[in-house]
């Protein structure tokens, strides 16, 4: 069996229980058949990288737990402030999510993004092994396939896109989208999280570069053929209805419930990030009170919002305006035993989460664009069977292609979503276990495991006839 090599731009330890996502999921894959997980230290270095001639060499930190090999490395200050902060985070994060209007395509990022990705390349090429798999996860690792061929690495590489791909006239805001697209070629399979994605990808190679789609999963260009499809992350459910169970989780549901006894809960749990649409659905919110009167002194919303990425600018107006989004409306609407919208601005615990979850009445999770969004597959996952609350989720959220029994909204119509809110808070008890078991039985079909197994699989199965093109073609310049 071949070594499992998975690479992103963050790493964690696998015994970690408390992470989530993307880390949870890597750690499923990797501790099955064992293997290397390679990234950045999350450290910034005060020395220079070595590749602008900095005495100090920067060597990859071997680590080894269990049966996997964690190997990170240091980012220079330039290196953090161009490659992460800058590409990642100002042009690809906001643009992916369709907010041309939060990018800043200095070219300086995009330097950097590509010089990182080269270092990225040179210190992983001597871990690897001939018939090792190498696995690439999410944005910040584009070209990193193309670096390594041209390196000669002749391994199978696959690459997983975490968020959305953006429609094509949006891709195309990005300088460097040829260039991009390009890179992609190098991997043999490319998967996203849904169908949508999926297409955007093939309209956006097709009208730039001449693709030609071969078959569903098929796509031809630059003289390589490149094996694509739809793969939905998902959660392990079992692991979550267990961490429902347990000692913290259950605490945390009663004394939400004795709490709040008298209410009816609604609950946000988003890193607090303008793809989230949090003020959207505050507004939303809002105009339930207005439109129902019914629910003033009755609706409370927690929203808890985790700070994420505080060093780019975006996130600190954001913040601002959350902050007086809730406080308007508590002045506005609430009363001496009542406020209507209680506002975290901070992290919970993972092991509490479930109690929480599974307190509430009704989840708002209404991003404006998410590539996935596991949040509400967590709050499907801790749910009472026999009495659950409902998911209100946006239509705009990658899950909403599978969790079609949802109410789905368009969190940009804040009347339809205070609608959808008002329908969620008034469904009858048998709708509510209907669709409750069609969600479950869905995302425990697609749970974690099928995922990253299926990826895998389809990696595996790649028919490579032509990984030996000129290095030049996988790995062009951008300029
Ligand atoms: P994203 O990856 O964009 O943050 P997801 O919903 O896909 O969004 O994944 C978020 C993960 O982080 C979930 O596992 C969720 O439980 C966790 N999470 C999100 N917000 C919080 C929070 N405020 N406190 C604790 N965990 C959180």
């Amino acid at each position: 069996m071949s070594r499992l090599v998975v690479v992103s731009n963050r790493t964690a330890d696998p015994r970690n229980t408390a992470a989530g996502g993307l880390a949870v999921a890597v750690r499923e894959s990797l501790q099955q058949t064992g293997g290397l997980w390679f990234g950045w230290s999350g450290k910034v270095a005060e020395e220079g990288s070595e590749d602008r001639g900095a005495a100090r060499t920067n060597e990859p930190h071997l680590q080894t737990v269990g049966n996997v090999t964690l190997a990170t490395l240091d980012l220079s200050q330039e290196d953090h402030e161009t490659y992460y902060l800058g590409y990642a985070n100002a042009v690809l994060w906001p643009v992916f999510h369709y907010r041309l209007d939060l990018a800043n395509f200095d070219a300086r990022f995009a330097a950097g993004y590509r010089r990182v990705n080269q270092l990225f390349a040179r210190k992983l090429l001597p871990l690897l092994r001939p018939n090792d798999t190498i696995w690439v996860h999410d944005y910040h690792l584009i070209p990193l396939a193309a670096e390594l061929r041209a390196m000669g690495c002749r391994n199978r590489i696959g690459f997983f896109l975490h968020i959305p791909m953006p429609p094509p006239l949006i891709m195309a805001a990005i300088p460097e989208h040829g260039w991009l697209t390009r890179c992609l070629f190098a991997y043999d399979l490319v998967g996203f999280q849904s169908e949508a994605d999926v297409m955007h990808f093939s309209h956006h190679v097709e009208s730039e570069a001449w693709a030609q789609t071969l078959s569903r999963d098929c796509i031809r260009a630059f003289d390589r053929t490149l094996r694509i499809g739809a793969y939905p992350i998902g959660i392990d459910v079992d692991d979550f209805i267990r961490l429902a169970e347990a000692d913290e989780a259950r605490e945390m549901f009663s004394r939400i419930r004795d709490e709040y006894s008298r209410r009816r809960l609604l609950l946000g749990v988003d890193r607090l990030d303008y793809s989230k649409g949090l003020p959207q659905r505050v507004h939303a919110f809002r105009e339930l009170l207005e439109r129902y009167p019914e629910t003033r002194n009755l609706a409370t919303l927690i929203q808890i919002a985790a700070p994420s990425r505080e060093d780019v600018d975006a996130y600190g107006e954001l913040r601002r305006h959350m902050d007086s989004l809730c406080g308007a409306i508590n002045g506005d609407h609430g009363e001496l035993d009542w406020m209507p919208v209680r506002y975290i601005h901070r992290n919970i615990a993972r092991r509490r989460l479930p109690g929480l979850y599974r307190a509430s009445h009704v989840a708002l999770i209404t991003p404006l664009r998410d590539g996935m969004n596991l949040v509400a597959k967590e709050f499907i996952a801790a749910q009472d069977p026999a009495d659950p609350g409902m998911l209100v989720l946006s239509r705009f959220a990658g899950a909403a292609e599978q969790l079609k029994e949802a109410l789905l909204v368009n969190p940009y119509d804040t009347h339809g979503t205070a609608q959808a809110i008002h329908h969620a808070l008034t469904m009858p008890l048998d709708e509510r276990i209907n669709r409750h078991k069609a969600l479950l039985d869905r995302i425990r079909k697609f749970d974690v495991l099928w995922w990253s197994s299926s990826f895998l699989r389809a990696l595996h199965e790649v028919e490579r006839d032509d990984v030996e093109v000129a290095s030049d073609a996988l790995c062009p310049s951008y300029q």
